[in-house]
């Protein structure tokens, strides 16, 4: 890692900020603590990104255009609640466009790293979701924070076969509590 490298907290969107887990931008509300979650990582000078499949747009349900009010929406909420999001990347593919960037594939980290330089090993992924947001982290070298929220509890229970050979470094009761053991474990290491 050189100086210049910077480190980032990658939040799932749907059932980590908000919302509840497998509906579109549509139908998403933002947790009443996610605002808290992101402005500690603001002030941690830590980035904040959101990355996100959002396979209704490839599958013609959802506009790109309208996802993109949406998410400026949801970004503006939060910056209205003294919480900045650095940047979110996107995946609107289904799995049948072949992309690279559908968690838990690679793609939307590795855009994130050339625009920001980011140093993955110092960074942290936080989702509801072992089977894309765990395996992504697992995949890239990130540390993998699941939360409980959305589909959390089903991922350590019924589906926790679908990522049986990830384990998280924390499980968080939500996004704030997953947040605030990261500043913890940066205090300590
Ligand atoms: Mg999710
Ligand atoms: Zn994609």
């Amino acid at each position: 890692m050189t100086g210049s490298e910077r480190r980032a907290v990658f939040f799932d969107l749907q059932g980590t900020l908000g919302g509840e887990g497998l509906g579109d931008v549509r139908d998403f509300e933002l947790y009443p603590f996610a605002s808290d979650a992101v402005r500690l990582v603001n002030e941690s000078g830590l980035l904040a990104i959101i990355i996100t499949n959002q396979s209704h747009i490839g599958k013609g349900l959802f506009p790109y255009q309208e996802y993109e009010e949406r998410m400026s929406g949801i970004r503006g909420s939060l910056e209205q609640q003294g919480a900045h999001i650095d940047a979110v990347y996107c995946c609107p593919h289904v799995r049948s466009d072949g992309c690279d960037c559908k968690k838990p594939l690679p793609g939307l980290i590795e855009q994130a790293v050339r625009d920001f330089r980011i140093s993955v090993p110092g960074s942290y992924v936080i989702g509801d979701m072992g089977a894309t947001d765990m395996r992504l982290a697992q995949t890239c070298g990130a540390k993998g924070i699941l939360v409980l929220t959305g589909v959390g509890k089903g991922s350590m229970g019924e589906f926790r076969h679908t990522w049986a050979e990830v384990e998280p470094v924390y499980i968080g009761k939500n996004v704030l509590e997953a947040v605030e053991w990261i500043l913890r474990h940066e205090t300590d290491s």
